[in-house]
């Protein structure tokens, strides 16, 4: 066995190595990046598409169902797939023809479309929560949903899982440092403590869960049912119904986080395994890479929402809502994209692949002598430096290396297969085939044997 400390060296090496492997192959995106004339703030659309592995971002020409093709001619096959966003291929045939379609009748009315019945009826139907609504993005989603279960709680509080992200969600971007709910390190312009309003507590410890909810001032819990932003946490057996038991009693609302986890099937990994929310998010590839999120409650949520709301006079400014949601566009994509994308077919196809790339990886870790994991949640799979799955964001911080994780993503780039960066997630969408899971792997197998100098 190679040990910590004589990987974290390889690694940094290779990292070296790799990086002027990309820039040699990428003669216009470098010359993009070094012209610094007007335009956007540090040259990209989002600052932190800076924060890649690589020396700059690859910039990317066409995006078609896994395969990307950038400006200086580097095709790759996408495992990253947005983080998500594309999680069923880069432009699903349906959702195009939705698109194409929905541009002649038009765009946004601020009006329910025709579409409009039949969505409600189809996300009623798959995600088993009668009363839906649209938002743009996750957090958007979030935020409302939040919102709602204060308003009908009249509680302030509430709780998250260390390690948790759900969007740009103030209340959320926490941290448990010392056993103390602070503000996320990187956050900008934070001038609220937000440890004030949200409690954190470890994932899996049901004692701390008890005791946060004792006191009876949680609006909500906000979960994601698998964490799947530090690392890969799977809940413990049982986890879950203590998790339903303990809110029910205290009297606060589950809210599930399903951005992410709607990689386990069909009605997300609520439907798989029988959870029993109060209320519901989901957004990114939910309408096929457009801009659209919904979140859903029960009958019990929505009666008590009414009786809010009819204690209430006037119209607007409800803290819900903004004036692109529930367009035509997103309904005519979110159509699209439940009756003709998110099939039992499809995730049928991903759950394939992604058992033979599991096998495949694993394989890989033991023939290399590391002492690595692969966890998974459907077509999500999460290769963790433990041992052993994680069970806490403090074990999954202690598990990662920057530095190994940067070497290995940006060899696999170099090796034409894009993994997600920021933490070691491989996506598989249906659009990946049996040659390009077998490829992933023998690609992985490679960059290990490079990483731990069994290469000879
Ligand atoms: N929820 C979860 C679980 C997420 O992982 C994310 C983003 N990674 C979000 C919400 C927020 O999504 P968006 O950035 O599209 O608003």
């Amino acid at each position: 066995e190679i040990g910590t400390a004589g990987l974290e060296a390889r690694a940094a090496a290779l990292l070296e190595t790799e990086r002027t492997v990309f820039e040699r192959r990428r003669p216009l995106a470098a010359a993009v990046h070094a012209a610094a004339g007007p335009g956007f703030f540090d040259g990209v659309p989002q600052h932190w598409m800076l924060d890649w592995p690589s020396p700059f971002p690859p910039i990317i020409e066409t995006a078609t169902g896994v395969t990307l093709t950038d400006i200086d001619g580097n095709r790759v096959t996408d495992l990253c797939l947005g983080d998500t966003g594309a999680m069923f291929g880069h432009g699903p045939e349906p959702v195009l023809r939705a698109l194409a379609n929905a541009g002649t009748r038009g765009l946004t009315t601020m009006l329910p479309s025709s579409d409009a019945q039949a969505v409600g009826r189809l996300l009623a139907e798959r995600f088993g929560l009668p009363r839906w609504q649209l938002a743009a993005t996750a957090s958007d989603a979030n935020r409302f949903a939040i919102r709602i279960a204060r308003a009908v709680t009249g509680r302030a509080q509430l709780l998250v899982f260390d390690g948790c992200y759900h969007g740009a969600v103030d209340d959320t971007l926490v941290d448990l440092v010392d056993g103390r709910t602070v503000a996320r390190r990187n956050l900008l312009g934070q001038v609220r403590d937000p440890g004030d309003l949200t409690v954190s507590v470890p994932f899996n410890d049901e004692d701390a869960l008890a005791v946060a909810l004792a006191g009876g001032d949680i609006a909500c819990v906000l979960a994601e049912p698998v964490m799947t932003n530090c690392g890969m946490i799977l809940p413990d057996p049982g986890f879950h119904a203590t998790l339903r038991r303990l809110t029910r009693a205290a009297g606060t609302l589950l809210l599930i986080d399903e951005t992410h986890t709607i990689s386990s099937g069909p009605g997300g990994y609520t439907r798989l395994h029988g959870l029993e929310p109060d209320l519901m998010v989901m957004g990114k590839p939910i309408g096929g890479g457009i801009p659209v999120s919904v979140w859903g409650m029960t009958e019990a949520i929505s009666d008590r929402l009414r009786a809010v709301r009819s204690r209430q006079s006037g119209h607007g400014h409800s803290g819900i809502g903004t004036t692109l949601s529930g367009s035509a566009i997103q309904l005519a994509c979110l159509r699209a994209c439940l009756e003709e994308v998110m099939t039992d077919e499809a995730y049928r196809l991903m759950n394939a692949r992604a058992d033979r790339i599991e096998a495949g990886f694993e394989a890989a870790i033991v023939e290399n002598d590391l002492d690595w994991t692969v966890s998974r949640v459907g077509a999500r799979l999460e290769i963790v430096f433990s041992p052993r799955p994680v069970r806490n964001a403090q074990e999954a911080r202690e598990a990662a290396s920057d530095t190994v994780e940067q070497a290995l993503h940006l060899s696999m780039l170099n090796l034409g297969y894009l993994l997600t960066p920021f933490h070691n997630m491989v996506l598989v969408s249906p659009a990946l085939s049996t040659d390009q899971a077998d490829g992933l792997v023998a690609a992985f197998a490679n960059v290990l044997a490079r990483l731990t100098g069994k290469e000879h």
